[in-house]
């Protein structure tokens, strides 16, 4: 057993070995500097070293023509859809895969089949859990496809692999070459919570009506890239999509009682809107607040009777990466129109949610909307669409589509039909709709490949909601960006490093938003500063918008537009488990030895005389026993009357003739009178970072030091900071604004600082007793009003 378990370590070792570059093989130096290039895809004609996209960038573009029709009894959804795919790619295509997302919600996908459990769901599992296993094994999900043809309708043959679909061309489709094909398709949506979905819907009990969103609802096509051809990794429910662009020409028919909010612009608001509505729009599109478009009372009376009508909503979008839409007769409606500064159009925000939303969503959404495309548009680029919608959709927590999101949080309803919300769920629906809203800009704009990063979408545009969050209300209790709230996860075994693909991640809520987020607030406040970051985020975004960045296309942007070399920063918070925990290990406090035996000798003496007092001595002294050289004083001589640190004139003659081959500058620095003060610190956490230092001087004043991250570039262990000042220092302490995410901060101050804390007493509970519960059973229980 011992020898194979020491084969497989020596393999383990000699792979990892193998595949580093360049091998360290004296001392123990860690090269944390060392540049990122290695790691990052060489650059060429489409993408360039300088992280913008190249002269021959390319990508596809793909029109979708759907018609769709709701059957709300039986909760399926069927459409007819044509689509038009023009090759940009330098490549000629023999296939096209398009994936199909619904099939990871059936019995037979990939994604239920390889759901692993852990050891102790055989003992508990979640209500939820159990219920999702269920409704999976219970019932037929996925798409059925009715027909698939070519332009001229003649069938395509295609071949299925789980969530991917390969249609094979009759003729290759050349560079610069379009084709088109059809597809009919149905399937049965699934409810949104119960499955976990991104979309689907939910039932309310009490009138009988449902909310329906519907989301990754038609076959989309894969996106083909130049840096991982076909984008097909399977959808297993947490690697999000990746997507081409293209324009929409959507026709919805639903129940005539519904409202339906969507991406793209409606095209026949007379046919599916009352006057009444539409006037409200045009009021709502220049007030200065939300204005109701559909109130609580009308939406209480149209949710209370059923129609067996049908009206066509017609949308169109133009250059976006998908579409999605809400359908429910129980929406109450509100909108507004958001005037953008840098241009003057006017964004509708606009939000659809069930009266039970209320007191909550007539008061937040909308608004929290417009500060969206208020901050955002500031530190990335102005919102390019016409409309912005919050819907309070059937999933729990938030779903983001172009234009669109579904958003969970609502108040709780009471016994008595009073509602409150918790401070948890208020704050939940702000920052939810920021984040939501927000990745209409990241990554529905800037169109990252979600399949594979989901840090680019998600912790971009985590750092950016804890941007809007601070710009809400002083004090916003944000849930991403600030350095502390890495921190648990950072110093934790169960991690991955933010560079893996979204399907492989552990723990995807800290690795994907909250980590990164922090990392890019580091990168703002303490590494680059807000003027540098800011100018060069923001070129990132304008570089590509409405194209597909990959990781190295930030990480060369960020460098390219600062001239900050930030491959250690990227390298050890994007590419390893490392956490911070810098230790200020000691001070030492110095000045110039001044080599004049007239002044060094006596210090000599204070420092032998501060070694002295071995408890041996002391002990001996006590005892009041004579010593021999008392009693014996003819024993005492030269070297009794002088101690080693008498001044004799040859240390003089020496002193004065050192002095003489002294340049006058030389002989200056022997003065010097500054106070010198070498400050160790240790790496303990593995990550180098700028230190952030709060001096304290004798006098009371306090000065901040801080100090980048190179300091670490020869030695990632340890370094010693020198500071020389003209005032003596009483205290120091690392990182004062909590800002670089150390773990430890006990080991953070010269002179230590003892841990404060309040010892919790508790006492221990006693054993069940069976003979008491049961004599209790037979008493008379008082009935509890
Ligand atoms: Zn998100």
């Amino acid at each position: 057993m011992i020898r194979v378990l020491c084969v497989a370590v020596l393999a383990a070792v000699s792979i990892e070995a193998a595949a580093e570059p360049i091998q360290q093989t004296k001392g123990t130096f860690v090269d944390k500097f060392r540049q990122l290039e290695e790691s990052l895809p060489t650059p060429n004609v489409y993408r360039t070293a300088s992280g913008a996209p190249g002269h021959a960038y390319w990508q596809q573009q793909v029109d979708y023509r759907i018609k769709v029709t709701l059957d709300e009894a039986n909760r399926r959804i069927t459409g007819s859809q044509t689509v038009s795919y023009k090759n940009n790619s330098p490549d000629t295509l023999t296939y096209l895969w398009i994936q199909l997302d619904q099939n990871r919600f059936s019995k037979h996908s990939d994604a239920y089949e390889t759901m692993a459990l852990a050891k102790e769901d055989a003992q508990k599992m979640s209500f939820a859990a159990m219920r999702e296993i269920a409704l999976t094994e219970d019932n037929d999900f996925g798409f059925k496809l009715t027909k698939v043809v070519d332009a001229s309708g003649n069938a395509l043959s295609y071949a299925m692999s789980d969530t991917m679909m390969r249609i094979d061309l009759k003729t290759p489709l050349k560079p610069g070459a379009s084709t088109s094909f059809a597809i009919d398709w149905w399937y049965n949506i699934p409810e949104g919570k119960a499955m976990g979905a991104r979309g689907g819907y939910e039932h309310y009990e009490k009138d009988g009506n449902d909310i329906f969103f519907i989301a990754q609802w038609y076959p989309r096509l894969a996106a083909y890239t130049d840096l991982t051809g076909w984008e097909h990794k399977q959808f297993y429910g947490t690697g999000e999509f990746t997507l081409e662009f293209g324009d929409f020409d959507v026709e919805i028919t639903a129940p005539a009682d519904h409202v339906i909010g969507s991406t793209g612009e409606l095209q026949n608001p007379a046919d599916v809107l009352s006057t009444a509505q539409r006037d409200r729009l045009k009021k709502a599109a220049t007030a200065d607040r939300p204005v109701m478009i559909v109130t609580a009372e009308e939406a209480l009376a149209n949710q209370a009777e059923k129609t067996d009508e049908t009206k066509t909503w017609h949308f169109k979008a133009k250059n976006v990466r998908d579409f999605a839409f809400a359908s429910s007769r129980k929406f109450v409606w509100d909108a507004w129109g958001v005037k953008l500064p840098a241009s003057g159009r006017t964004v509708m925000a606009q939000s659809l949610y069930p009266e039970e939303g209320m007191p909550l969503w007539d008061k937040y959404s909308t608004q929290a909307i417009a500060h969206t495309l208020d901050t955002y548009s500031r530190y990335s680029f102005e919102y390019p669409y016409p409309n912005a919608w919050s819907v309070n959709g059937p999933i729990g927590g938030g779903m983001e589509y172009p234009m669109i999101t579904s958003n969970g949080p609502r108040p709780e309803q009471h016994d008595d039909g009073s509602r409150t919300y918790s401070k948890r769920v208020k704050y939940g629906l702000i920052s939810v709709i920021i984040h939501e809203i927000g990745h209409i800009y990241f990554p529905m704009v800037v169109n990252t490949d979600e399949r594979n990063w989901a840090w680019m979408d998600e912790g971009i545009n985590s750092f950016l909601q804890s941007m809007a969050e601070r710009e809400w209300e002083a004090n916003y209790p944000s849930r991403y960006g600030e350095p502390r709230m890495a921190i648990p996860y950072m110093t934790g075994v169960d991690q991955t490093p933010i560079m893996t693909q979204s399907d492989s991640i552990i723990g995807y809520g800290p690795n994907a938003y909250t980590k990164p987020a922090v990392a890019l607030n580091i990168l703002r406040e303490t590494v680059m500063g807000r003027e540098l970051f800011d100018f060069a985020m923001k070129e990132y975004a304008r570089r590509w918008k409405f194209k597909r960045p990959y990781p190295a296309d930030f990480f060369r942007t960020m460098e390219d537009a600062s001239a900050k070399d930030l491959d250690w920063f990227f390298r050890g918070w994007f590419y390893t488990t490392d956490h911070v925990d810098i230790a200020i290990d000691g001070v030492t406090h110095a000045r110039i030895h001044s080599q004049d035996p007239d002044i060094e000798n006596a210090v000599d003496r204070e420092e032998d005389a501060k070694l002295k007092g071995y408890i041996g001595e002391v002990r001996e002294r006590a005892t009041g026993k004579p010593m021999r050289t008392e009693r014996f004083p003819e024993l005492l001589d030269f070297y009794n009357k002088n101690d080693d640190f008498i001044v004799t004139k040859k240390q003089r003659d020496k002193y004065q003739s050192a002095l003489k081959d002294l340049k006058d500058w030389e002989k200056e620095l022997l003065k010097y009178g500054r106070e010198l003060y070498f400050i160790d610190f240790r790496n303990i956490g593995g990550l180098v970072m700028p230190l952030v230092l709060d001096v304290e001087y004798e006098d009371g004043t306090h000065e901040e030091v801080r100090i980048a991250a190179e300091i670490w570039r020869q030695n990632a262990h340890e370094v010693t900071k020198l500071l020389v000042r003209p005032k003596k220092i009483r205290s120091v302490t690392l990182d004062p604004h909590h800002e670089i995410a150390d773990a430890d901060t006990s080991n953070n101050a010269w002179p230590a600082k003892a841990k404060e804390s309040r010892v919790e007493l508790f006492k221990s509970e006693q054993s069940r007793d069976l003979m008491k519960e049961v004599a209790d059973g037979e008493k008379p229980v008082a009935d509890k009003k």
